[in-house]
């Protein structure tokens, strides 16, 4: 497998889905270190204030670390909150601390509470050279998800093959809907990734029917598997790619991560 293209310019993607567990996490750190093993800049930045992307890729994270909270409260610049990723080159992250937890609330006094994110993340692909950014998000709809879909330019759904997929997915997209009316009309859901899919059941192959049904061509054509390798990766502050390089679990993630590097979907009109 040689190295994946580079894009013209740097594509911005918020990892969302308000329900807990479908793989939003595990989506954000092993597609970016599939891309940053195979060549290409990455940031990710890590929102959610369990810190679990930042544990995963083995980032320094203890309360008092500079991190996204710095950036959205105090407007630290993302230089001087963002860390290289010990065992991962070219992969670098914006850890999410504990203090990020209440910072829902701190924000909703702050001038242009919604576009903290955006502003810290535009002025830092303007001065260097990124090719993807991954903005991991909390299980809600609230201020923190909302800087990250002000900030993005694509959506990347992920959505587990289980009983009631489905479910808050259309509030999930009403809530894109707003963003784009008054805060971004550059956001699309470009990119669904079907997580945790079981080929041996039912189940597994209804869901992935009824969500290829509804997203189209936006869905990959890689589904990931359910598999443990995935689950215990994190407990070593590893990514699937760097603890088993070879299952497959890695190799999925791998090939989602090539389909992105070519996926550009048409914009919805
Ligand atoms: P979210 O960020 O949406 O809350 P996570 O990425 O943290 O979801 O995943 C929820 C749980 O499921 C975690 O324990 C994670 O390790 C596990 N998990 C995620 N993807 C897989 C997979 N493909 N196979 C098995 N377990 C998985
Ligand atoms: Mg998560």
């Amino acid at each position: 497998v040689g190295e994946f293209g580079s894009p013209t310019s740097s594509r911005v993607f918020v990892v969302a889905n308000q329900k807990g567990g479908v793989g939003k996490t595990t989506t954000s750190v092993n597609i970016a270190a599939a891309m940053a093993l195979r060549g290409l800049s990455v940031l990710l930045i890590d929102l959610d204030p369990q810190g679990n992307a930042s544990t995963a890729t083995n980032i320094e994270h203890g309360s008092g670390t500079p991190g996204t909270y710095e950036v959205l409260l105090d407007g630290m610049a993302i230089d001087d909150a963002v860390q290289q990723a010990p065992d991962i080159p070219n992969l670098t992250v914006v850890p999410a601390t504990i203090d990020l937890a209440g910072a829902e609330i701190e924000l909703v006094s702050l001038v242009s509470r919604e576009q903290r994110l955006r502003q810290a993340i535009d002025s830092y692909v303007e001065s260097h050279d990124v090719d993807y950014v991954f903005i991991d998000c909390p299980p809600s709809l609230g201020l923190l998800t909302v800087n990250a879909m002000a900030a993005a330019r694509e959506v990347l759904i992920p959505i587990q093959c289980e009983y009631y997929a489905l479910e808050g997915l259309s509030q999930l997209l009403r809530n894109i809907e707003l963003v784009q009316r008054h805060l971004n009309p550059d956001l699309d859901v470009t990119t669904v990734l079907l997580t945790m899919h079981d080929a041996r059941t039912n189940l597994s192959a209804s869901v992935a029917a009824e969500v290829r049904q509804h997203f189209g061509d936006r869905v990959l054509q890689t589904a990931i598997p359910r598999s443990v390798k995935i689950s215990e990766a994190p407990g070593y502050q590893q990514t699937i790619l760097t603890y088993d390089p070879t299952s497959t679990g890695a190799l999925s993630y791998l090939e989602a991560a090539r389909e992105m590097t070519t996926h550009y979907p048409q914009k919805e009109q």
